[in-house]
């Protein structure tokens, strides 16, 4: 929890007010009774004039600010010490409530600044992340960090702190007075109290026991939903309607047991802290009665109502120890899992001297070997070559050659295992990774579109571009035309609950995205394995123009010989066994010859 203190002085002024703001509205609160107390005396005086004590024989227990008041009614009548005392019973109870609304503001609102201070720390944490973290951890699982944990916590720094500060407070101001003014009868009507607190204290953490429980069973009933609902095709499919439904059923019958379950402890809840509370309140007026009958000097009958009402005041507050306690139990638990995540430290991250010098593009491997750390797979194996500034390079090679993990190399996604990448001579982990990976235009093999307007997914990463060099990069990577058709053109949302591009529309998006960006080199990975070869010519022969001498590096399993690359390099299981131009790599007679050989048929049998 040492990691929320920089919260606390960062919101000190919140906090500290707060903490004047409690004490001010249960210092007010406390006031209540005594003047109840001087009331019913006064009454009671007044009913039975031959009694002796007088209500101003409990002055010394009473608070200052009470004693000057009720000096003060003396010069009144009977009636006008009545409505006197009322009135300020109501401006008492005014000014507390003004009190307790400044509280809340205070102390449950610095809770929300810290929510929303932590939310934006753990997701900027999560953006520098590397693929390793995002490999190992599920998606739900940083979204229950980020969401359900930061709200545990909040209910700790907001609530939780609020309900102990309050507490302290009630239970000082009242058993000051209590004490003050009749330690005995202190002592036994409170006695239960601890009793009540312990008892809370069990049936809450049983609570909590079984709402985690009804927590995890929620989820497993939303996951199996929602899978059957993306899933309603395959279902549908092999007639697995009815199975699904028992699947369902059955889970929700767990759910609901559980729920019942809690609700007859909730249940519980309410009465057994009614009894004890009932007792106390039975004790007080039971022993100060007797006093009263007795004739038991100090002892009165506004006394038992001023006792009443304390021990009134005091449950609320020794109920909420229990709630308080499991809170900041599961804050602690939820703040762990935060900071597990906040102190993992990126895999790749910049040097100590970064350096952002222009690049030109001369790429070259050295010895470079890259293990995938979890599978252990080799993916490539010491990798020689040198790409120099300008250069338009193909890479080929069959499905997990490693040809994407070669192109994410050059971006640093990841550090190769052994050997090293040059970048115009400078290691390229010497490069300032923003920087690097901005002068780099990039397409993943794997697409990823947001769910957004067109323009803005194309517009991703270059965000002063003009509307001019939007259209010029759309057009480029041949997506322009169907833009224009969609009725919505260039605002239409693509994605969840919008159009659903077709697999080539959304590789052709990426392209743009990427012409748009326009950096020192651009690299595309295998995409353009969905568009039909008319469309892959047109857009070729477009990419010239913003190719013209970058280095420029493509991979794919297609063997085309419409663009001339510099040189082809081919790539068989993680080693370059090739390297060449397309006709010199023809005369070889290998692993390229045999690969355009099989294409050159299939193409055949195609038309
Ligand atoms: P290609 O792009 O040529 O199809 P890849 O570079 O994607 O090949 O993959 C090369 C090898 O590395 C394959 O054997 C693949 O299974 C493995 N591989 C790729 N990505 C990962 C990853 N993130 N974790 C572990 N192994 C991977
Ligand atoms: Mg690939």
């Amino acid at each position: 929890m040492a990691s929320l203190n920089k919260f606390f002085w960062r919101y000190r002024w919140h906090l500290s007010l707060g903490i004047v703001f409690v004490i001010l509205t249960n210092y007010f609160r406390i006031l209540a009774p005594q003047i109840t107390g001087y009331i019913i005396n006064t009454v009671v005086q007044a009913l039975d004039p031959a009694n002796q004590s007088s209500p101003v024989e409990s002055l010394p227990d009473y608070d200052f600010l009470v004693k000057k008041l009720i000096v003060a009614f003396e010069v009144f009548d009977f009636k006008k010490k009545i409505f006197a005392g009322g009135i300020v019973l109501l401006i008492t109870a005014l000014i507390s409530g003004f009190f307790l609304f400044m509280m809340r503001q205070t102390i449950i609102v610095m809770s929300r600044l810290i929510e929303y201070d932590q939310k934006n720390e753990i997701f900027e944490h999560y953006q520098l992340l590397d693929r390793e973290f995002y490999k190992t951890h599920s998606t739900g699982d940083l979204m229950n960090r980020i969401s359900e944990d930061v709200s545990r916590v909040r209910s700790y720094t907001g609530p939780a702190i609020m309900y102990f500060i309050n507490l302290a407070a009630v239970i000082g101001f009242s058993l000051y007075f209590m004490i003050r003014s009749d330690a005995r009868l202190t002592l036994i009507s409170l006695s239960s109290l601890p009793l009540l607190a312990i008892t809370i204290y069990f049936v809450n953490s049983i609570i909590n026991r079984k709402s985690e429980r009804i927590q995890a069973l929620l989820s497993t009933l939303t996951a199996n939903a929602q899978e059957s609902y993306s899933g309603i095709r395959v279902i549908k499919s092999y007639v697995q309607e009815k199975p699904m439904e028992n699947h369902f059923e059955q889970h929700s019958e767990e759910y609901r047991t559980e729920a019942l379950s809690l609700a007859k402890t909730e249940a519980i809840y309410f009465p057994s802290m009614a009894l004890l509370v009932g007792l106390s309140t039975l004790i007080a007026v039971m022993v100060g009665g007797t006093d009263v009958i007795n004739g038991v000097k100090g002892a009165s009958v506004g006394k038992i109502a001023e006792f009443v009402m304390y021990i009134q005041m005091l449950t609320f507050p020794v109920s909420a120890i229990g709630w308080t306690a499991s809170m900041t139990q599961r804050a602690i638990a939820s703040q762990r899992r935060i900071n597990e995540f906040l102190n993992t430290q990126p895999a790749i991250s910049n040097n100590e001297n970064p350096t952002t010098t222009p690049i030109r593009g001369d790429i070259h491997f050295k010895h470079t070997t890259l293990t995938y750390p979890h599978s252990g797979i080799v993916a490539l194996k010491n990798i020689n070559i040198h790409i120099k500034p300008g250069e338009h390079v193909a890479i080929i090679g069959p499905t997990g050659s490693g040809k994407s993990t070669l192109a994410q190399l050059i971006l640093r996604m990841m550090d190769p295992t052994d050997g090293c990448i040059m970048l115009d001579g400078i290691p390229i982990n010497h490069y300032e990774i923003s920087y690097l990976r901005n002068n780099i235009s990039y397409v993943p093999q794997e697409i990823f579109l947001f769910s957004d307007t067109i323009k803005n997914n194309i517009r991703f990463g270059s965000s002063t571009a003009t509307s001019n060099q939007i259209m010029e990069a759309a057009k480029s990577a041949a997506l322009l035309n169907e833009i224009e058709k969609f009725p919505q053109g260039w605002d239409t949302i693509i994605g969840e609950r919008g159009v659903t591009l077709s697999g080539g529309q959304k590789q052709r998006t990426s392209i743009a995205r990427a012409l748009l960006k326009n950096a020192a080199i651009f690299i595309f990975d295998d995409c353009l394995s969905a568009v039909d070869s008319e469309t892959e010519k047109n857009i070729l022969q477009a990419l010239e123009k913003y190719i013209q001498g970058k280095t420029t590096i493509m991979v794919t399993h297609r063997i085309f010989s419409l663009m001339p690359f510099h040189r082809i390099l081919v790539l068989d299981d993680g080693e370059i066994v090739e390297d060449g131009t397309h006709e010199s790599l023809l005369a070889q007679n290998g692993l390229y010859a045999r690969l355009y050989q099989k294409q050159q048929e299939n193409g055949a049998e195609n038309e």
